[in-house]
């Protein structure tokens, strides 16, 4: 499925980033490749926002590739989910954040 998140890794230390960088965060080099996330992952880091009436929670999210991104976890209200939990990205909803949704635990 093309999630339509996009990433870049160094091609010589393989160290993933996000699609907006030039330069390899680990070692310098301006060689970087890209490629399409799966868009599962976790939750890293709450941002403050939110409205409890649109359920939805800006979060820094860690994909399983190894970078983070900004993005709106749906359906939800603050403060009910856990740093660490697990997330997928879900069909683009409105707002120019990519969105996400919990993964149920039994399905990991
Ligand atoms: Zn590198």
């Amino acid at each position: 499925m093309d999630t339509g998140l996009r990433y870049r890794y160094c091609r010589w230390c393989r160290t993933p980033t996000d699609a907006g960088r030039l330069l390899c965060p680990a070692c310098g080099a301006d060689d970087l490749a890209e490629a399409g996330s799966t868009g599962g992952g976790t939750i890293r880091r709450f941002l403050p926002t939110a409205s409890a009436r649109q359920r939805r929670q800006l979060c820094v999210i860690r994909l399983d590739e190894g970078f983070t991104l900004r993005g709106a976890l749906l359906g939800v209200l603050p403060g009910a989910v856990s740093l660490g939990a697990a997330v997928r990205r879900t069909a683009a909803a409105p707002g120019r954040d990519p969105a996400f949704v919990l993964v149920p635990e039994q399905s990991r």
